[in-house]
């Protein structure tokens, strides 16, 4: 399955979310705080009609049944201290997870997903914190010379550390705090992406490869290796846990050791998540089309449990796949998912027989038509790229096969417009929401 039809774009538009790390004064902690309390109060309280009713029907979608955010301000008059559009968002939120939750329960009794979208929860006080609002009438600005941020009802502006610039007009912008306390903003834009996709690509320029893979190697050039800040990184989460489980509960030294804790497991995921940016950027940078296997959960399962649990704990499947979509497609790439039931290791890549009798444990086996033996792993890898690429062709894009000797004007891009560089530049300082 192509992620993205074949559909040249020009000026494709790119939501992009710049987080930054914010810095608040004493008093705007208090504020944040209060917008995070109300946000959360009406969250909950929401929620909570909104079960009673549904005990008490068994049916949902009455919209006119439940109150809006204006009404609880009439009921809960200090929700007014906050930010209007905050509650507003709530309450789209909520609608949100809620028709997600009943369009999943849909959808897995009609057996098209068998994925779980969990019904919505309450919100917790010790929990991650936030609050979404929305530009109205300009209301949230931009000091990029003095790095400073103004958002609604808060009196001043909050400096943040960020060497970002942009043109782009601010969208939305998501105010967090974690649980060990340090406050990030999340500012979405739109930018316009003049990248046209590719309509030739080169094979040399394909990589595939299976999950499944002993190293998770992609190719001689990169291997994923074992980052060494996971075992580090256990050792210490491991030690902190110790501290928590043995200082008396309520006590001062405990609410102590609970931050620590939070400050080592964000720390992390942190580096997890900077060096999954690191190598998906290599791999979006290198390549024109990555092939990858479109894993369900048993695939994952597979993945998690698999040869290398050092590595897994290094690399979130989902997000990964999110990370190098994304890279690739603003560089008018390819992200090329082959269907979970392609029966990769089963396929000789040499002539195609299939070799159903091949166990899981088997790691090398010989073709009964053609009598070449393979590697499992090499063997899927292979039947990935060509699966791969006969998708990428089904979808108009030529390719070009690697001669002896490609030089020059061969080993040069093919492009409908030449590419502008200055959209990719900060990409990599760039998380997702
Ligand atoms: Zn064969």
């Amino acid at each position: 399955m192509l992620l993205r039809p074949h559909v040249v774009l020009l000026f494709m538009l790119d939501l992009v979310a710049i987080k930054v790390r914010l810095y608040p004064t004493k008093t705007q902690v208090a504020q944040l705080d209060r917008a995070f309390g109300c946000c959360r109060f009406l969250w909950n309280q929401m929620l909570d009609d909104r079960r009673q009713a549904y005990e008490q029907y068994k049916i949902d979608g009455i919209k006119s049944r439940y109150k809006t955010e204006k009404e609880y301000k009439q009921l809960f008059p200090f929700l007014k201290e906050v930010d209007s559009k905050a509650l507003q968002n709530v309450n789209w939120h909520l609608q949100d997870a809620y028709a997600r939750f009943f369009q999943n329960c849909k959808d897995r009794k009609s057996n098209k997903t068998k994925r779980y979208v969990s019904y919505p929860k309450f919100k917790s006080r010790k929990s991650r914190q936030s609050y979404t609002t929305d530009t109205i009438n300009n209301n949230i600005k931009i000091d990029f010379a003095r790095q400073k941020l103004k958002l609604p009802k808060l009196d001043s502006w909050i400096a943040y550390s960020d060497p970002r610039v942009f043109t782009e007009s601010i969208r939305k912008v998501t105010v967090s705090k974690t649980k060990s306390g340090k406050h990030f903003a999340s500012i979405l834009i739109a930018r316009e992406n003049p990248i046209v996709p590719l309509t030739v690509v080169h094979e040399e320029k394909v990589v595939a490869f299976d999950m499944s893979m002993k190293d998770f190697v992609v190719t001689d050039d990169y291997k994923l290796g074992n980052p060494r800040f996971f075992r580090q990184s256990l050792k210490k989460i491991v030690k902190a846990h110790r501290h928590v489980s043995r200082a008396k509960k309520g006590s001062a030294n405990r609410a102590k050791a609970c931050r620590q804790l939070d400050t080592v497991y964000e720390h992390y995921v942190n580096q997890k998540k900077d060096w999954m940016h690191k190598l998906t950027r290599v791999l979006a940078d290198k390549h024109d089309a990555v092939i990858i296997e479109d894993l369900n959960i048993e695939g994952m399962k597979r993945f998690n449990k698999g040869y290398a649990k050092s590595i897994t704990k290094d690399i979130s499947w989902g997000e990964f796949t999110t990370m190098l979509d994304y890279k690739l497609t603003r560089q008018g790439k390819y992200l090329v998912k082959v269907d979970r039931f392609f029966p990769s290791s089963q396929l000789c890549s040499a002539c195609g027989y299939r070799y159903r009798e091949l166990t899981l444990d088997q790691r090398e086996w010989s073709c009964p038509a053609c009598s070449t033996h393979h590697d499992r792993d090499v063997n899927a890898s292979q039947n990935l790229h060509d699966e791969g690429l006969r998708l990428l062709s089904g979808k108009g894009i030529t390719l070009i096969r690697a001669t002896v000797g490609t030089t020059g004007s061969h080993a040069s891009r093919d492009r409908v417009n030449p590419p502008s560089l200055e959209v990719v530049v900060d990409e990599r300082r760039i998380h997702a929401l």
